[in-house]
């Protein structure tokens, strides 16, 4: 029998098995795909402080961003810029293999291409249902992780509840005419209720993707004709990954043998989409307080929640602020964003923002309070000037 068995080899489910194998359990690790990371639909942009954090090979790393255009739904742009590297781009697949190798080298064995597709909770052991192949057969493990990513329905279906909140992506590599850096683009005409990005690789490579509402695979081709025809990139002839992600995290992460971390969780940055470092960081929170259980022989509910506290005592603020944030941008019309950009430019918050301590590439929800807080007071002050301009 395993100690745990790990449902999912992209970076959260190999983080915990690493964790866990290296205190000397038995670990199992169930990825459906033949490769760890393949075909993942990610853009890869990390922030310094998960390449440190986690001390990210510099193998894995294809790119340091530093500045980015953000362009408003009518075509204005905002340049945001730092003397310092704010973000890195890793190649996904490198990094997931090397995620995993780590894991393997403390012991924790891998069965690829084979898919969990039950899961059945007992008092004394969890059996786990797999697929590989045309084969079919049952595993014990002691616990389970749940780090099956988005749209997997095995949390749910062990009453953890179902991500109900949450936005679609596509992404592409397309070829470049050689774009001077990251841009950003908004618009209900471009991804609705969230952002599109273009994003750099190699001179003459970049990946396009964007998270939206709904459609993801319309927008992003609409969004390549319009790149295409403005120069920016050389090629439209490309065929994108589709993904996912949730804007709020599952009410329950945790039950009976059983902890859900990840995206499979909802521990994803709402402003941004960004999962890799919230998932690393809960994947570490939930290795620790399973190691606490299996040691205590204590595997209930009771003694899983503290991952749960942990984890949102972490993120919570975060992700709560986030979400709010996401919600209010979905309801701005087109007009609306354009005379936020107005405001922000106006009244120079990018400078305030980009030199603020407390906000970082990780952690917005100081500087989305700040910055809503003087658009706020910036329209007051217009409204409360306007009659006098008027000559009233
Ligand atoms: C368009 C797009 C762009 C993104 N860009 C970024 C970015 O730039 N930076 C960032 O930080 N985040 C980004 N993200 C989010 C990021 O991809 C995820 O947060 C991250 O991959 C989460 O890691 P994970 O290990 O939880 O899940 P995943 O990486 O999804 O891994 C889950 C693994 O489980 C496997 N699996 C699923 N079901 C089963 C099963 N039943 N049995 C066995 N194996 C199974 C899958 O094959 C997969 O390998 C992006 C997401 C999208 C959609």
């Amino acid at each position: 029998m395993y100690d745990v068995a790990v449902i999912g080899g992209g970076p959260t489910g190999s983080r915990t098995a690493y964790r866990l194998a290296k205190r000397g359990y038995r670990v199992l690790v169930l990825e459906q795909k033949t490769r760890p990371g393949e075909g993942a639909c990610c853009t890869g942009v990390i922030g310094s402080e998960c390449i440190r954090s986690f001390a990210v090979d510099d193998s894995v790393i294809l790119g340091r961003v530093n500045s980015a255009r953000v362009f408003s739904p009518s075509g204005k742009s905002l340049s945001l810029w730092l003397p310092e590297t704010q973000a890195f781009i890793i190649d996904r697949a490198a990094f997931d293999a090397a995620l995993a190798n780590r894991a393997q080298q403390e012991g924790a064995e891998y069965f690829l291409n084979s898919r969990a597709v039950n899961i059945e909770i007992k008092d004394d052991a969890v059996n786990i249902e797999v697929v590989r192949h045309e084969e079919e057969f049952t595993l014990e493990a002691q616990s389970v992780v749940i780090a099956s990513g988005f749209a997997s329905r095995l949390a749910e279906g062990l009453g953890m509840g179902r991500i109900k909140h949450f936005v679609l992506g596509a992404q592409a590599e397309v070829a470049t005419a050689g774009i001077a850096g990251v841009e950003v683009y908004f618009g209900s005409e471009v991804a609705p209720g969230f952002f599109a990005w273009l994003v750099p690789i190699s001179p003459v490579k970049a990946r396009l993707g964007l998270l939206s509402n709904h459609s993801p695979g319309f927008y992003l081709k609409r969004l390549m004709s319009t790149l295409l025809v403005q120069g920016k990139i050389a090629s439209d002839e490309v065929e994108p990954n589709y993904g996912g992600v949730s804007l709020k995290p599952l009410a329950r992460t945790y039950g009976e043998r059983l902890l859900v971390v990840g995206t499979a969780a909802g521990q994803v940055k709402p402003t941004t989409g960004g999962g890799i470092y919230y998932g690393l960081l809960c994947a570490d929170i939930a290795a620790d307080n399973l190691h606490r259980a299996i040691a205590s022989n204590d595997l209930s509910a009771g003694s899983l929640a503290g991952y749960q506290q942990e984890w949102k005592k972490k993120l919570g603020r975060e992700l709560s602020t986030g979400y709010r944030v996401r919600k209010l941008y979905q309801h701005l019309s087109d007009g609306q964003v354009d005379r936020m950009f107005n405001t922000i430019a106006d009244n120079s918050m990018v400078d305030l923002l980009l030199k603020a301590d407390d906000v970082s590439f990780d952690w917005h929800s100081s500087g989305l309070l700040r910055m809503l807080g003087q658009v706020a007071i910036s329209k007051a002050v217009e409204l409360a000037r306007a009659p006098f301009r008027q000559g009233v």
